[in-house]
């Protein structure tokens, strides 16, 4: 597996060319904006290796702790934190998630002590009625998000095959020899 100096070395030198692909994509400085800050975050902290205690996870500073139940909950290079969309989907829920909880906690102190009028379910049907206007925006940051996530696992795969390789050799580049296959082949010995 790669090291987080190796995947942040990746993410990098991979941002021009998802910067020019963006551009030519959607022919939009806006967009192509905000897919390359979704691929930046994305390699740099919002990745999948913040299933362990990783150099992305060491990059969100004081807030790291909202990762640690995240940790707790899934296995390293478990399908659900590196597996294709999945891993990116899972993440931002739980994002979500946490700063909604966390701002239910933010808005009803701030009304205790100032006394101004707060409806959530005001809130959220706002923010539902405006989403179809950034619909363009929220899918150019998806994709960078998970473009991002997947140099990432990517890098990993590839990593873990070259150990293997440098360990067996061709063979290992090799599907798995079943369990009754290796049956045949001693029967055959015999
Ligand atoms: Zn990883």
């Amino acid at each position: 597996m790669p090291s987080g100096r190796t995947h942040d070395r990746i993410t990098l030198w991979s941002l021009p060319w998802l910067v020019l692909f963006a551009f030519v994509f959607t022919r939009s400085g806006e967009l192509t904006l905000i897919a390359s800050a979704g691929f930046l975050f994305s390699g740099l902290m919002f990745g999948p290796d913040l299933d362990i205690h990783s150099i992305q996870f060491k990059r969100w500073g004081w807030l790291r702790w909202i990762w640690i139940p995240y940790q707790k909950s899934l296995s390293h290079r478990s399908r659900l934190s590196h597996g294709l969309l999945i891993g990116t989907i899972l993440r931002i829920l739980y994002l979500f998630i946490f700063i909604g909880t966390i701002s239910i906690f933010v808005v009803a102190i701030a009304q205790l002590a100032w006394g101004f009028p707060w409806n959530w379910q005001e809130f959220w049907q706002n923010c539902w009625q405006k989403l179809p206007q950034y619909s363009g925006e929220a899918i150019a940051l998806f994709v960078g998000l998970e473009l991002g996530a997947m140099s990432h696992a990517f890098a990993d795969i590839l990593g873990s095959t070259y150990k293997k390789f440098k360990r067996n050799g061709f063979q290992a580049l090799l599907p798995k020899k079943s369990a009754k296959t290796k049956r045949r082949a001693s029967r055959k010995k015999r």
